[in-house]
């Protein structure tokens, strides 16, 4: 269904975006890889993921912090595949730390990277995608764009923030063919996660075991990790024609969290 598209996915050398990137090339979808990392690396997993498929991909370092990098990106995109059928936006960075102590320079990097690149990518693909009364916009926010959780301030309001772009991107371009939709995952254990976990036991003052047991895995019901196979699967469906009226949602994949 969805052979010969193409896709951007931004933040996709890493985690969820490069198992997201792997989902859609697995259904035949050419795809645009992005984020930052080993240069040998990158290019190992670009080729990987085409000779596993038979699909194209290429690779952009664009920095989702920069709009001209971002229109960069977009426009080699559109000049390689002939346009953008599926975005999904999905570079996200964390830092964890009490409101009064945030570094401000932290907040601008997340409201920058997590948010205002959203914006940007949109605002350049839609055009492509009504050219073609087709497309599809995925944004994966977090269970932190619907609740939110202390000393993640700058996360929590840009994940909010992307709820309202997803809602508002979506009844523009309801008419167009195109939909957009917030995926909001609980906890998934990639870089980012691994990451904060001692960030976390420095703020609250407990152990990096406790954080796991007491703080990450005790939002979730489910006491287990959301996997990054779960998500490619929600983000192929809703690319497909089946998910066609589906959109403007926040949907959780999160174990049963915000549930709470
Ligand atoms: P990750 O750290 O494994 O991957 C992040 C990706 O973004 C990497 O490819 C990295 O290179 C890229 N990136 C970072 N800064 C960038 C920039 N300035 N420009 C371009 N690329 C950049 O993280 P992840 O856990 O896979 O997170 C992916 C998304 O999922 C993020 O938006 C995150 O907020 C969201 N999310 C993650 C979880 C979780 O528990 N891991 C939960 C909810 C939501």
């Amino acid at each position: 269904m969805l052979s010969g598209k193409s896709a951007i996915i931004t933040g996709s050398t890493s985690g969820i975006g490069l198992g997201i990137a792997r989902g859609l090339a697995a259904s035949g979808v050419n795809i645009v890889l992005n984020g930052f990392g080993d240069a040998n690396e990158i290019e190992a997993i670009r080729r990987e993921i085409a000779d596993s498929h038979q699909v194209r991909v290429l690779y952009s370092g664009a920095n989702m912090a920069d709009g001209n990098d971002i229109a960069a990106m977009m426009a080699q995109a559109a000049q390689e595949f002939g346009g953008v059928d599926i975005l999904v936006n999905n570079a996200g960075i964390q830092y964890v730390a009490p409101l009064e102590e945030f570094p401000v320079e932290k907040w601008d990097a997340i409201v920058a990277i997590n948010l205002s690149s959203a914006f940007h990518t949109t605002r350049l693909a839609i055009p492509h995608m009504k050219a073609k009364s087709w497309g599809r916009i995925v944004n994966i926010a977090s269970a932190h764009a619907l609740v939110a959780s202390p000393f993640k301030s700058a996360y929590v309001a840009a994940k909010h923030g992307i709820a309202g772009l997803t809602k508002t991107a979506a009844l523009e371009a309801a008419e167009h063919g195109i939909t957009v939709n917030a995926v909001c995952p609980g906890y998934v254990m990639t870089p980012l996660v691994e990451k904060q976990i001692p960030e976390q036991a420095k703020a609250r003052g407990i152990t990096e075991k406790q954080v796991i047991s007491d703080v990450l895995l005790a939002a979730q019901p489910t006491k287990r990790f959301v996997t990054v196979e779960e998500l490619s699967s929600v983000v192929n469906f809703l690319c497909t024609d089946h998910a066609r009226s589906i959109t403007g949602v926040t949907l959780p994949v999160d174990g049963g969290w915000t549930a709470h």
